[in-house]
């Protein structure tokens, strides 16, 4: 297979002195959002996806940015790319439960050979790396702060171990990469993250609450809506992922918003921000659930400078602004059909 060559991918071959960062799951929610940060700061970047829950909608409006090349490939299969690679992150996979259980062998096939395939295209060019892991790996945590030494509590038998128990191994290679192999690895615990640019019909708690009041449709609550979780916005996040990367530190640290939400709250959040009325109806709680998700932050405080700055009310207001330009469009797509 001939190896892709950004030095010479259209329209102007990645010109510059900048660093060249390749984000593999570029085109997704988050791996865009780090697209458009790297840019902004200097870099040159390769993008690379499948496009199974990425979209190019979503770097579209860099595409024409001569320091940006998009490389449509599934990181289970080799890649080989000429020239130097100065970091890489790691960013490819679905996140979303409904959409991670679609194709669960392939979720796990992405976790580990995906990781496999960036690990030897890292050591390969002596680049930094970062795997992008999840506090999935905490399963259905039994401690109320999730800090970094929790081993965790996750059934490997379930709807959710594809994904939790890919990213416990994807986790255990970066590790064995970076402790025994002499790479530069990094791992991020990424806890829930929301923002502009999720998909509409993405089935994470954010966007569906905010689609449904925008649709005028009740918010479903899974289970009594007593379970919590912790919400970060996509800026800020992207921005603890570069100041890990940038760091010395190969062991995991949690990146998330310490603010704890239960599904009602949310849900109230979410009316509040819109400022109408809005149903709730009660749907069953899928298996696995976990009860409880929150991150303590130390780690990240004290080795990399960061927490996250936008609460959640703040967040939603750009979250907001987001979906309701997509639900208009549908709306008015809908008409004209009419
Ligand atoms: N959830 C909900 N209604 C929805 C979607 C999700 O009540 O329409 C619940 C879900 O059962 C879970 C929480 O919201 O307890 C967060 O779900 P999400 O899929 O966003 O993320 P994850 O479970 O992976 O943290």
């Amino acid at each position: 297979m001939q190896p892709f060559d950004y030095r010479s991918a259209a329209p102007s071959g990645l010109p510059g002195s900048g660093k060249v960062v390749l984000v593999a799951g570029g085109a997704g929610f988050l791996g865009s959002a780090l697209c458009g940060r790297l840019l902004d700061e200097g870099n040159r970047v390769i993008c690379v996806d499948n496009l199974l829950s990425g979209d190019l909608s979503n770097i579209a409006d860099y595409m024409q940015h001569p320091r940006i090349c998009f490389v449509l490939q599934d990181i289970i299969n080799p890649l080989t790319i000429a020239g130097p690679v100065d970091e890489i992150y790691n960013m490819a996979c679905p996140a979303s439960p409904p959409r991670y259980q679609r194709d669960p062998i392939h979720t796990i096939r992405t976790c580990f050979e995906g990781s496999m395939t960036l690990l030897r295209l890292a050591a390969e060019k002596g680049a930094r790396i970062l795997l992008s892991s999840t506090s999935e790996i905490y399963g259905d945590p039994e401690i109320t702060l999730q800090h970094e030494r929790y081993r965790g509590n996750v059934n490997t038998v379930g709807p959710r171990a594809c994904y939790d128990e890919g990213k416990r191994a994807a986790e255990t290679l970066f590790w064995e990469y970076g402790a025994h192999l002499g790479a530069e690895t990094r791992i991020a615990r990424i806890f829930n993250t929301y923002g502009p640019r999720m998909h509409p019909d993405d089935g994470r708690v954010v966007s569906n609450f905010v689609v449904q009041a925008l649709r005028g449709q009740p918010l479903t609550i899974y289970g009594d809506g007593a379970q919590t979780r912790s919400f970060c916005y996509v800026d800020d996040m992207v921005d603890g992922l570069m100041r890990l990367m940038a760091s010395d530190e190969k062991m995991p640290v949690n990146l998330g918003n310490p603010g704890e939400f239960t599904m009602l709250e949310l849900a109230q959040t979410v009316r509040d921000a819109l400022g109408k009325p809005v149903e709730i109806t009660f749907r069953p709680l899928p298996q696995d659930d976990p009860r409880q998700r929150c991150p303590d932050i130390a780690r990240a405080r004290d080795l990399l400078g960061w927490a996250p700055k936008m609460s959640l009310a703040q967040g939603l207001k750009p979250t907001i602004g987001w979906f309701t330009a997509r639900v208009q469009a549908e709306l008015r797509e809908t008409t004209m059909v009419c």
